[in-house]
Order: structure tokens, then C-alpha cells, then sequence
């Protein structure tokens, strides 16, 4: 089924899944994992809409094309169209949080990051993007520092804590916005704590955003 937003209490909203914008190398103690030296401004690149899946559902992993690994990471669903945004316009313009994986051909990057080529077949295939439902930014208690979690087989792998991000949610939507405008039903990804690793089939999966949002998916 394709990807509808949803929110956790049943609220619609009313516009039209759009871009997944995402950030790579936004918590030090990932890009320290990966051995990637720790960017200067936001490393962004885009997931169309076509990447998305519902979460919820099984995960299909892409066959033949090498290892796929996971990352975990809050999602930030637009509200209000920004274009060149001051931090002060991001306030009232995140409609709702949720989590989302950011799915990585990891060899298949590796290959393109010798050659210096874009990411896009690694990252951006049918699929890469899993996204939870969304709760109302009204249902966390500190959104200045907001707390995430990855179980697999029961197993704690990747717990994040927005405090820990280099560039912080609203300078990075505002960042964001510099270079591309964001529309009402645009996602954010921002970027993954760490803990990556590889995704295989038969590995149950379990997502959580603070008290708010608990949700269960399987690796086909
Ligand atoms: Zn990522």
C-alpha cells in the first residue's frame, strides 16, 4: 500500500506526500563509525516520494545489490511552505514528528563516494524511506530535546537524542530552505545517531519516539 500520513490520533492532513529531505553525517559519533570527517555545513540530499513505504507494514529489502544498511532517524513533517526561512519562521512551520529509516545500498555508496559521484542509487531506490505515523508536536514535552530509539530482536542498536546533532532541527530546516523550498506534506529526515548496521530479512523491528509512538515492522 502506498504511504499515507497519518497521524497517531486519526487527525488527517490534508496535503499531498511530497520530497524527503535528508541530512548525512549530523551526530559526530556516526560519522566517527563510517570514518567520514564531520561536515563543515548539512550534507543534504533528496528521496522522492516514491521512496516512502509505510513503516508499519514489512520492510522489503532490495535483492542483489549488496549489503542494506538501516539508520534510524526522527522525521519532520512540514506544515508551512518555507523558501530561504529565518530559524524564527520554523516555530509554527513542523506540522509533526515521527520516525522514519533512511535505507543505504552501503556498497553500493561506497562505490559512488570513491568515484565522488551522487548518492541517489544508494539511497533514493522504491522503498528506502519506511515512515512511521506522526504525532502533534503538542504531544512531546521538550522538542529541544527530543529522544529516539531502534530495537532489533528485542536488542537496543540505535538510541539518538536531538541534543546530540550538530546542526539542531530548526537551523537545519532553515538551512534546508536556502537551497530548496520546502512544501506542507515535505518530510525532513534528520539524520542518524549511531549504531548502523545491516538489515536482513527475518529481523523484527521496533521503533520508538519517547512515550508517544511505538511501532513494529519485519525485514522481508
Ligand atoms: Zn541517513
Amino acid at each position: 500500500m502506498p504511504y499515507q500520513y497519518q497521524f497517531s490520533d486519526g487527525t488527517p492532513f490534508k496535503h499531498p506526500l511530497g520530497k524527503v529531505v535528508c541530512v548525512g553525517r549530523n551526530y559526530a559519533e556516526h560519522a566517527k563509525e563510517l570514518n567520514n570527517p564531520i561536515p563543515a555545513t548539512p550534507i543534504l540530499f533528496i528521496k522522492p516520494a516514491t521512496a516512502v513505504t509505510p513503516f508499519s507494514e514489512t520492510i522489503n529489502l532490495p535483492h542483489d545489490l549488496g549489503e542494506c544498511h538501516y539508520e534510524t532517524e526522527l522525521a519532520i513533517l512540514i506544515g508551512k511552505k518555507l523558501t530561504k526561512a529565518a530559524v524564527e519562521d520554523i516555530d509554527d512551520a513542523i506540522a509533526g514528528y515521527g520516525l522514519g529509516l533512511d535505507l543505504t545500498l552501503r556498497a553500493v555508496q561506497s562505490k559512488l563516494k570513491e568515484k565522488g559521484h551522487p548518492w541517489e542509487i544508494a539511497k533514493s531506490f522504491d522503498g528506502s524511506c519506511p515512515l512511521t505515523s506522526f504525532v502533534h508536536p503538542s504531544e512531546l514535552k521538550d522538542d529541544s530535546n527530543i529522544e529516539f530509539q531502534l530495537k532489533i530482536d528485542g536488542e537496543l542498536r540505535q538510541h539518538g537524542k536531538t541534543s546530540d546533532m550538530i546542526t539542531a532541527i530548526k537551523p537545519l530546516i532553515a538551512y534546508i530552505s536556502q537551497h530548496f523550498t520546502l512544501m506542507p506534506g515535505d518530510v525532513v529526515l534528520t539524520g542518524t545517531p549511531a549504531g548502523v548496521g545491516l538489515l536482513e530479512s527475518g529481523m523484527k523491528l521496533e521503533v520508538g519516539l519517547e512515550s508517544v509512538l511505538n511501532v513494529e515492522s519485519e525485514v522481508l
